[in-house]
């Protein structure tokens, strides 16, 4: 009678004998080999710092140019923070008690300058679980829409349910803004959508654990919970903050009054007040002062001016033109843009008001024809010029344009 060379049972007491060159395999063998293989693997994929390509950060900024144009101030912050994050996670022992503390971030910006573009390079570049939540869809819990614990939730799903490699991934929190307190008095009305989920998303900025529901959403009293560790998770945050640059303009002006220099305040950048912010002008925007204590680097984007346009339509390593160009080219079709069609598209891009994001939109109008009708034809080059990309534009509905 053949028997399992595994575990010795007989042909009759298994289901299924494979046999080999020289010996036999039963099913359930096969089964346990397979489960020690995916543990196996799973092993291998958890995450161990030095699987971190931690480069230095003027090597992480250089990673960055080549994905985003402009914004030196914001890269250089972001290369030191995150940086300085994946060394406190290195530190191995803490004989002498010094505790690097978690370097949260936090960008102000206009939409469409490049904050969710620079962590999402970041994460990218550190191949670590990455996932990005819109503050605004967040309430305290037991009211409707979701609750704090959904942000971990879908860095769980990035990471594919790996607990340990989600507890090292990196969380942007996008529109932070939108969670301010509205009013001076947060007593007067309840604000569900304001100040509780600040102080929600607290806990999770601090480190600690949390219960996660896996599939996000709202708790069921039934349903499974994941405990999360947030100590090494790294959160940045991201927001608009409409209308902060007054706020900035105000503190500057009253702090220059003591010193009764003249000088000083000609010489402040009126145009761009930005890149004075300080983590006051937060708080007098309604954030409360512990969230603004877990984000300690603040960094600022700057409006993206024409040049600026104009270089992220070719510039970038994925840049727009070169995403195009790639496109055809798998059909074997020649595309070229001539320089003043792009400078066109730039034009439009800023009559529009529409900043980076709007430049996908003029050109995804500009080409839907040629992409629609080449594949299918024999024309194998395309020339985009001014004329062609005029025409195009003119012809789609510009004012479906201008609503978006
Ligand atoms: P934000 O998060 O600031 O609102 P995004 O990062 O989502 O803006 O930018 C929207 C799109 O615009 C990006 O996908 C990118 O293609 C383009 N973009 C914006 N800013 C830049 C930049 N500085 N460099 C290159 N591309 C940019």
């Amino acid at each position: 009678m053949e028997k399992c060379s595994f575990c010795g049972r007989s042909e009759k007491d298994v289901n299924m004998l494979i046999s080999g060159i020289s010996g036999h395999i039963c099913d359930s063998c096969v089964e346990q080999a397979h489960g020690i293989l995916n543990e196996d693997s799973k092993n291998k994929t958890s995450f161990s710092t030095d699987e971190i390509k931690l480069l230095k950060p003027k090597q992480i900024k250089e990673f960055l140019d080549q994905y985003i144009i402009g914004q030196n101030d914001a890269k250089k912050f972001l290369s030191v923070a995150v940086y300085n994050h994946y060394k406190r996670l290195t530190q191995k022992d803490n004989l002498d008690e010094i505790e690097i503390e978690k370097s949260n971030i936090i960008m102000v910006g206009p939409t469409g300058t490049g904050k969710t573009l620079l962590a999402k390079t970041i994460a990218k570049m550190l191949h670590v679980p990455f996932s990005i939540v819109d503050a605004t869809v967040l309430t305290e819990a037991g009211y409707v829409g979701e609750d704090i614990e959904s942000i971990l939730s879908r860095l769980l799903q990035s990471a594919d349910y790996n607990v340990a490699s989600a507890e090292r991934g990196i969380v942007f929190i996008d529109e932070i803004d939108k969670i301010a307190r509205k009013g001076d008095n947060p007593s007067i009305t309840r604000d569900v959508s304001g100040e509780g989920v600040q102080q929600g998303l607290l806990k999770l900025l601090e480190g600690s654990i949390v219960n996660v529901p896996p599939q996000g959403g709202r708790k069921h009293p039934d349903q499974k919970m994941i405990a999360v560790n947030t100590k090494n998770i790294l959160f940045i945050c991201g927001g608009a903050f409409d209308g902060i640059e007054r706020k900035i303009g105000q503190r500057l002006n009253t702090s220059m009054v003591g010193f009764n220099s003249a000088k000083d305040v000609a010489q402040l950048d009126r145009k761009n007040l930005m890149q004075y912010i300080s983590p006051q002008d937060l708080k007098s925007f309604g954030l409360i002062p512990e969230i603004i204590g877990r984000l300690p680097v603040l960094t600022y984007l700057e409006p993206l001016d024409r040049e600026a346009l104009r270089l992220i339509l070719t510039q970038p390593k994925n840049s727009i033109v070169k995403q195009y160009t790639k496109l055809f080219e798998m059909d074997g079709i020649e595309l070229t843009f001539e320089d003043e069609a792009l400078e066109y598209i730039v034009s439009k891009a800023v009559e529009f008001q529409l900043g980076a994001r709007g430049l996908r939109s003029i050109c995804e109008v500009i080409m839907i024809d040629a992409m629609y009708e080449l594949p299918s034809s024999r024309k194998k080059i395309l020339n985009v010029n001014e004329a062609y990309a005029k025409e195009k534009l003119e012809k789609a509905d510009i004012a479906r344009l201008k609503a978006a």
